[in-house]
């Protein structure tokens, strides 16, 4: 059986300084302080450590082997979606990034499949950038659970799904600028109580907002099996029910109803909560991801399934065949 991750980051083992190009800080470069290792800056600022299985992809592939994961879905990390960049140069950025990921899944075919980024702030560029991922190769797109604290029910961002329903690009929603960093900054937790409640924000957006509704045939996977969003969905689908007027403004389908028509990934480092997430979303919606190379990643790539005791046919829709179909590449 092939063995597909579809949630693994990858970055260019390098990078342009763009703050001296643009003028202006914030853009992430790195610095290559010693063998296999690279410090992730933010200007004069440490932003994080990285190994070279970050942007090795030969390297990538060995690592994956002795997890018997043959393919890798890629995409950039959320720190480099600037979407409060200059829209052009965010452009430009998205660009090179892009270009970096087409090239890697291009050079080792059979290994590598790859999703773009795109500067969503504006909506003429990014779908601009949407069609040229499209032609150099790319079968999708990463993008953030918000542009800049806007949702993605907002409207400017509904041509760019128009976009990618009618070119079949599929649609990675990961969480990023978690709402409220500023006040829970200790304990790690803009990653363990920001970015599960950010996965919620993005899939009731689309829902309450219509998003699935106006474009049925648009084929998204959301990170972290859909952070906090499935395990409250029945306080969720009680809101809709008790305050339709605060809840049901939009778009009057019950919340509930659309379970089953996304997909999430496997992320959840417990069996219990993933054998949840296969009842509620069904077993043809949940797909191997790890979140590879990054330490709150799953980096035995979906080990603990197979110690679930999950029928075969079961495991091979999670390892392989669901995120063909998300991803329309069979
Ligand atoms: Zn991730």
């Amino acid at each position: 059986m092939i063995r597909i991750d579809m949630h693994t980051h990858i970055i260019p083992s390098w990078m342009p300084d763009y703050e001296e190009k643009f003028g202006y800080g914030g853009f992430i470069h790195l610095e290559h302080h010693k063998p296999g290792f690279a410090r992730m800056m933010k200007g004069k600022q440490f932003f994080r450590e990285i190994q070279s299985n970050c942007w090795d992809p030969k390297l990538r592939i060995e690592e994956y082997a002795t997890h018997k994961t043959q393919v890798q879905v890629i995409c950039t990390i959320p720190v480099l979606f600037y979407y409060w960049a200059k829209a052009k140069d965010t452009l430009e950025i998205a660009r090179f990034l892009n270009d970096d990921i087409a090239r890697t899944a291009m050079d080792y075919q059979g290994y590598y499949v790859g999703l773009g980024t795109l500067p969503m702030q504006d909506t003429a560029l990014a779908i601009q950038e949407l069609e040229r991922c499209k032609n150099i190769g790319l079968v999708g797109v990463q993008i953030g659970s918000n542009i800049n604290d806007r949702n993605l029910n907002e409207p400017e961002f509904q041509p760019i799904f128009e976009a990618c329903e009618s070119l079949g690009m599929a649609v990675f929603v990961h969480p990023w600028n978690m709402m409220g960093t500023q006040h829970i900054e200790k304990y790690w937790l803009p990653w363990l109580v920001g970015m599960p409640a950010e996965t919620a924000r993005a899939i009731c957006s689309m829902i309450f907002g219509g998003v699935f509704e106006r474009f049925p045939r648009l084929r998204v996977c959301f990170a972290h099996a859909g952070g906090s969003f499935l395990p409250t969905i029945g306080r969720i689908e009680h809101g809709y029910n008790c305050r339709p007027d605060l809840v049901a403004v939009d778009n009057a389908v019950n919340p509930r109803d659309y379970l089953g028509k996304f997909w999430v990934d496997c992320i959840t480092h417990d069996p219990t909560m993933l054998r949840y997430v296969i009842d509620i979303v069904g077993e043809d919606k949940v797909t191997l991801g790890s979140d590879y190379p990054f330490p709150l990643g799953d980096l035995e790539i979906g080990a603990f399934i197979e110690t679930m005791g999950l029928p075969e046919k079961t495991l091979e829709k999670i390892f392989c065949t669901n995120t063909k179909d998300w991803l329309d590449i069979h």
